[in-house]
């Protein structure tokens, strides 16, 4: 086989039908937020970011930096098991309301090695998973051997179906999201807390995208919908809301130990350099007490929605901060994100397929307590413009 002629011509593909994905070089400018600087030619200039997952700006906060510091001051850069760790892992459980948490390296792995274990080791286990779950969760699940079963997005009636048809005794876990990073959509969570009560199911759900923005104290979309307690898995991530990175479950104390026990790579999954377990204990402590910035971000979410319509630009209704726009053409959401950037030095990164189905591509636009309302107005002029430039329709304002 002409491997090198296999591989150009896949990447040919994905470049003519716009799916090919461009990893554009910027670099936060320190303490600037959303600001950052495009390094490459033709000269380096500065950019307006509005697709950051650090939703809050949680990753420039002086104390978190100075946290992190100190504990490469500490210690060093290395990943090894230290009391940080353990102190990030029980601030994080007494957060969730749960008896312990098992801290990953990323939110992916927790997602990916929890639900391996977990479909593996209980006998004959099915999986219910959302039709839309993160590739890390449907990873998980293959990888587990376990059944498994999808259930049509956020329907509950449908998920009662799937778990009336097995038998009563067998283990079953239902995996979901709480926020939907993409159409940024939100489950029922007490529904399915309700199915999964009547039918001996396990509950495992992914708050990657509601942690440190929902609820009274950041601790997600659960505590919002006052039902943590109902929830046997909690899911998160430290890289989105809390500015830096790692992921983790919460769960009761057996749940947690038998995770620790049973996952069959490298025990170094399961902790963080010390800066990084210290600079999340500084942010999850800010988050938990502060509601500036949750509250900063919900204003900044309906100014945007607002300009948004008054310019007849569609965007998609849901009740999180995430505003997603529908191109819907793969070629064109480049030619647009492009032009954003080049034009305007306004970087929105384009959405195409796999990550969303063809015909659905976006840009997913995540207004944070940091940006302004004029780097808005700067942001819905520019896409008004070019949306008649590319000849995308536009809704009634
Ligand atoms: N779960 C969901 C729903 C995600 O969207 C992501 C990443 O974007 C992850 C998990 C993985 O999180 P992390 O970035 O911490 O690896």
């Amino acid at each position: 086989m002409d491997y090198k002629d296999f591989f150009a011509e896949k990447l040919e593909a994905l470049r003519a039908e716009g799916n090919y994905r461009e990893f554009i070089e910027i670099s936060r400018q320190a303490g600037q937020f959303p600001l950052a600087t495009q390094m490459k030619a033709p000269s380096s200039k500065s950019v307006v970011v509005w697709c950051s997952n650090d939703y809050l700006g949680m990753g420039q906060m002086r104390a978190v930096c100075e946290a992190m510091m100190k504990g490469i001051d500490r210690t060093d850069t290395c990943l090894d098991a230290d009391a940080e760790a353990n102190h990030l892992a029980a601030d994080l459980a007494e957060h969730h309301q749960k008896e312990d948490a098992v801290l990953f390296t990323s939110g992916y792995l927790s997602n990916y090695e929890v639900l391996k274990t977990l479909g593996r080791q209980l006998p004959d286990c099915v999986i219910l998973s959302d039709e839309r779950n993160h590739a890390s969760m449907i990873e998980g699940i293959r990888a587990s051997g376990a059944k498994k079963r999808i259930w049509r997005h956020n329907d509950v009636a449908d998920l009662e179906s799937h778990l009336s048809r097995l038998a009563p005794n067998q283990a079953k876990i239902i995996a979901f999201e709480s926020v939907y990073s993409m159409d940024g959509d939100v489950a029922p969570i007490p529904e399915i807390c309700d199915v999964a009560e009547r039918f001996g199911a396990l509950t495992y759900v992914d708050e990657v995208h509601a942690v440190g923005m929902y609820g009274n104290h950041g601790a997600g979309i659960a505590e919002q919908l006052n039902c943590m307690d109902r929830l046997d898995i909690i899911e998160g991530t430290l890289a989105k809301a809390y500015g830096i990175v790692g992921g983790y479950v919460t769960a009761s104390r057996t749940i947690c130990e038998f995770i620790r026990q049973h996952v069959p790579d490298n025990t170094e999954v399961f902790s963080l350099p010390t800066g990084a377990s210290a600079a999340a204990r500084v942010s999850l402590r800010h988050l938990r007490w502060s509601t500036y910035e949750r509250k900063r971000q919900r204003q900044a979410v309906r100014d945007l929605r607002q300009k948004l319509d008054a310019a007849g630009i569609p965007h998609i209704e849901n009740p999180s901060h995430i505003v997603p726009v529908i191109v819907g053409d793969p070629v064109k959401c480049k030619a647009l994100t492009d032009a954003l950037l080049f034009d305007y030095g306004i970087y929105v990164q384009p959405i195409n397929y796999p990550t969303v189905p063809r015909g659905t591509e976006r840009l997913r636009i995540n207004p944070g307590p940091l940006h302004t309302k004029d780097q808005a107005t700067e942001l819905v002029n520019a896409l008004s413009t070019l949306w008649r430039q590319l000849g995308l329709s536009c809704q009634a304002a």
